[in-house]
């Protein structure tokens, strides 16, 4: 491959890179943020590459499209440590880093069928508490209880 196509294939020229993805994490990043639904953006995906940071990673490009950052919190969940590029005319315009807030709120449904929040009698916003980062500990605000990361990728909205 010459040093043309190799360029042709990992450089973009407008969207957005998400590095540092956990290995074999990419294809739920990508179903979390509605990118695989949406044909418009072209996607490249580089699986399993080693990392400085963390033994291997993913690489994800979206093509033509500037992830928000509403759309990046989604990530916390399973790539709490993302570092994100925003990318304008094929260099870098934008870094963001995915920020894990305190509260998850309307990203996923509690995953206990007899919540409140289930109830659509009751309507109000899903919201998923944050006890703790390292590791991982989500609790439903309402009725309290653990959240499965697995699980909880299921209940997306
Ligand atoms: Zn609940």
């Amino acid at each position: 491959m010459s040093g043309g196509e190799m360029r042709r294939v990992t450089a973009i020229n407008n969207g957005t890179v998400i590095d540092h993805v956990p290995a074999g994490a990419a294809l739920s990043v990508l179903r979390m943020l509605g990118v695989s639904e949406d044909r418009a953006s072209p996607v490249s995906l580089v699986m399993n590459v080693p990392s400085s940071k963390h033994g291997r990673k993913d690489i994800i490009k979206v093509e033509d499209r500037e992830l928000t950052q509403d759309e990046l919190d989604r990530l916390a969940l399973i790539a709490p440590k993302a570092s994100v590029a925003i990318i304008r005319s094929y260099s870098v315009a934008e870094k963001r880093v995915v920020t894990i807030g305190e509260e998850l709120v309307n990203v996923a449904r509690c995953t206990f069928s007899n919540c409140i929040t289930t109830n659509p009698r009751e309507p109000q916003d899903h919201r998923i508490r944050v006890v703790a980062t390292e590791p991982l500990e989500l609790r439903c605000r309402y009725c309290g209880r653990p959240q499965e990361i697995a699980d909880l990728v299921e209940n997306l909205i």
